[in-house]
């Protein structure tokens, strides 16, 4: 028996114990990361189908490890979210993106860009921080109006505390700023709350704009997102929009604003302000 039970720890302790080493690891090298500020943002267009002149930008983090190669946001968000350091990590965009701004207005000669970035704010953010607070401070320090930016949630920040969830929201709408509900239809379909929320923009999954063309079904979901948000006042943000022919559905369907490989990739910022004052001219 004793034997046998040595046999196991030998043969499993290891493994699970390299499996926790490298989480902690992860995270280590993320806390670090954040504090010695070696994120990044990346920006991706968000794209108004009608005119197609560019909204603003989607900010999203990155992070590259020590020896250079991208984290994916796949691998370190779960990470960030599970040891907490998605608050810090959360605080850093928000800053980061007011700070890009401030710069792109200066670069623009210190007529305000008009366009407005995106940071995506979790729902544990939404709990433990001060969001509002954040904003203000980030707004503030960079002396840009709150219009200019936009927080995107998931419909779980808002379902684990509605009654926090409309404070938060409500305050945030105080500062000018903007809301969206994103990767909308993917979680509860708990409607009651999306009327009692200051919300400004669905963001409609990419999973129901992928084959949205082929899949009548697909289509006839987008299609009800989009009657939902006009019945609340609300745009629509269709994510992951690959090709013309979706585009031109959505649009069709009365789809406020596209986001996806067809316009751009997430780019640095040089390369979105680059593609910001192009689309001027165009
Ligand atoms: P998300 O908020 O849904 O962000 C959109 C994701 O879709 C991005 O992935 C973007 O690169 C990708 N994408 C955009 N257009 C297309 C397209 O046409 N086709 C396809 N296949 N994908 C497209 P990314 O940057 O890898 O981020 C993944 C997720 O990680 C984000 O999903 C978001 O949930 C999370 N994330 C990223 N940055 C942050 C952050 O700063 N804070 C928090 N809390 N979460 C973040
Ligand atoms: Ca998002
Ligand atoms: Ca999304
Ligand atoms: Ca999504």
């Amino acid at each position: 028996k004793r034997a046998k039970q040595t046999d196991r720890i030998e043969i499993y302790e290891p493994e699970a114990a390299m499996l926790s080493d490298n989480r902690f690891g992860l995270e280590t090298a993320l806390r670090s990361a954040i504090e010695e500020d070696r994120l990044k943002l990346a920006f991706q267009p968000l794209v108004e189908l009608g005119s197609g002149r560019v909204a603003g930008f989607e900010a999203l983090a990155r992070w590259d490890d020590k020896d250079g190669s991208p984290v994916s946001p796949a691998e370190f968000i779960p990470v960030a979210e599970d040891s907490g350091l998605i608050v810090p990590l959360g605080q850093w965009v928000i800053a980061k993106a007011a700070k890009v701004l401030a710069a792109w207005d200066s670069d623009n000669g210190a007529a305000p860009v008009e366009c407005y970035f995106s940071v995506n704010v979790s729902a544990i953010q939404l709990v433990r921080d001060d969001i509002a607070a954040v904003v203000r401070q980030a707004l503030e320090t960079n002396a840009i109006g709150g219009e200019r930016l936009m927080i995107e949630l998931t419909e779980s920040a808002i379902i684990g505390d509605p009654d926090l969830a409309l404070s938060v929201l409500s305050e945030l709408k105080a500062l000018d700023a903007r809301i969206a509900m994103d990767d909308f239809g993917t979680g509860y379909s708990n409607l009651a709350y999306l009327q009692r929320l200051p919300i400004d923009v669905l963001k409609i999954d990419r999973s129901f704009v992928d084959h949205m063309v082929e899949d009548r079904d697909k289509a006839a979901i987008v299609r009800t997102i989009q009657s939902l948000a006009e019945v609340l006042g609300m745009k629509t943000t269709a994510e992951g929009v690959e090709t013309a022919d979706q585009a031109r559905l959505l649009s069709a369907l009365g789809c406020d604003f596209g986001q996806g490989y067809l316009f751009a990739r997430p780019m640095d910022g040089p390369e979105a302000f680059a593609y910001w004052r192009e689309s001027l001219l165009r």
